[in-house]
């Protein structure tokens, strides 16, 4: 498409677009009776409107039904989660039972690799993208030292190459082969969080089954941002959190994925709980755990029920847009249309001062873009929040911006694009 650095153009795009209505369904931060230009949905989604509604529905089952709000009301609290779970499977690809939400994200990463992770003689490393997240790093770490191993051995990191910031899917497969009888599991992020990169999780599922290990995807920034097929494409197993793309609300719940394949494997270790109990028969309350079939079994506390209810209202939000296909055609356009306004930027400037170092080709990213300010970096992301565009700033000099096709609009983008070149001159020409 081509596209023009004009209001003009911008508004001509959101009229034509279908999801443009859905921006009305949110609430964006105002600060001084002005609306902020939100390019951070990579890091919190923002708060659709129904939220305090469907929460007060939630305390008004508590005070009119208390204890009795389990089985009562139309609602009831112990098949709630029943509900999430037909809303959240078409977003990853998977079935109903192949997916559960429950407890936070780095929480479900320990509890799905106490299961996945099982070291056995030679075979007992992780390989890892080099960069990822800190929680992720961390968790992985405390899992092999968990096993007696040091990290240092235990644990295999794929870098780009030299002066590169992305890595190569061929990179990464050849690494797993090299180590084939030595790695239990690889464990990647979907998207990196901070270059923005989308990993081949097909290719790379394949390559890590092709050496009989087992295969894991952390999703915080995939899952409702680009279209996955975990069930299709065999992965073993992944996690989320529903707070970023899905606009669950701070600290939502987060949702596991559990391969059918795996349903019946009975030498899993689970750290388990009572609500991952075999539910018809959970309150006999007999010694000896049994495990409710597929992904419901990996629960280990009652529902929760107030963070649930949020993201239930997110999940219904994304059935009304159609799930994941109609918003990933408009993110890819979208994302262009921010890539092309980055440049202009550096055009009206004269000298390529914002770097993007996300893929450019749309299947090798979402919708963010990870931009590199050649020249006082913080100060310009300062000065975009001070003019109430809001993106967020990662050490040492990167700027990420994500245009969200739910609620952000072509207009958005090139107006965001204004502030940036202004701010720009402001700080780097006119002094
Ligand atoms: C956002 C994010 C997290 C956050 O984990 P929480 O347990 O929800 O705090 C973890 N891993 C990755 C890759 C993330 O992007």
């Amino acid at each position: 498409m081509n596209f023009e650095n004009s209001l003009s153009f911008a508004k001509t795009q959101d009229d034509a677009d279908q999801l443009h209505q859905f921006r009305s369904q949110f609430l964006f931060p105002n600060h001084n009776g002005k609306d902020f230009i939100y390019l951070c949905g990579n890091s919190l989604g923002l708060q659709p409107k129904v939220a305090s509604e469907v929460l007060k529905r939630q305390l008004d089952n508590w005070a009119n039904y208390a204890v009795e709000g389990w089985f009562d009301g139309n609602e009831p609290w112990m098949f709630y989660h029943k509900e999430l779970k037909k809303l959240m499977a078409p977003i990853v690809g998977a079935s109903p039972a192949e997916v559960c939400p429950m407890n936070t994200l780095t929480v479900n990463l320990h509890l799905l690799m106490v299961s996945f992770y099982q070291p056995k003689g030679k075979r007992f490393k992780i390989i890892m993208e080099g960069g990822a997240f800190p929680s992720d790093q961390y968790a992985i770490e405390s899992q092999v030292r968990f096993h007696g191993f040091d990290p240092k051995e235990a644990i295999i990191e794929v870098f780009p190459r030299e002066g590169k910031e992305v890595l190569r899917t061929e990179d990464i497969v050849a690494q797993i082969k090299e180590n084939a009888d030595q790695i239990a599991l690889v464990m990647f992020g979907g998207i990196n969080y901070y270059t923005g990169q989308w990993y081949d999780m097909e290719t790379i599922t394949k390559a890590g089954h092709e050496i009989g290990a087992i295969v894991g995807w952390d999703l915080a920034h995939a899952a409702g941002n680009v279209p996955v097929k975990l069930h299709d494409w065999e992965v073993d197993f992944a996690c989320w959190c529903s707070y970023k793309y899905q606009n669950s609300g701070p600290g939502g719940i987060s949702g596991i994925f559990v391969h059918e394949k795996h349903f019946n494997n009975t030498s899993l270790n689970r750290f388990a709980g009572w609500w991952g109990y075999q539910e018809s028969k959970r309150f006999k309350m007999e010694k000896g755990f049994v495990p409710e079939a597929g992904a419901d079994g990996w629960q280990i506390s009652c529902t929760q029920v107030m963070p649930m209810a949020l993201f239930h209202a997110s999940l219904q939000i994304f059935e009304q847009a159609g799930f994941i296909e109609p918003l990933r055609k408009k993110s890819i356009t979208l994302t262009q249309y921010l890539e092309f306004i980055v440049n202009e930027v550096n055009k009206d400037l004269g000298f390529e001062q914002f770097k993007i170092i996300t893929p450019k080709n749309p299947d090798d990213r979402g919708a963010q873009l990870s931009i590199i300010a050649e020249r006082n970096g913080k100060q310009i992301f300062d000065g975009l929040m001070a003019n109430h565009v809001l993106g967020d700033w990662r050490e040492p000099d990167v700027i990420r911006l994500s245009a969200v096709p739910l609620y952000n609009s072509y207009e958005d983008v090139y107006l965001a694009g204004q502030v940036l070149l202004k701010v720009s001159r402001d700080i780097l020409i006119s002094r």
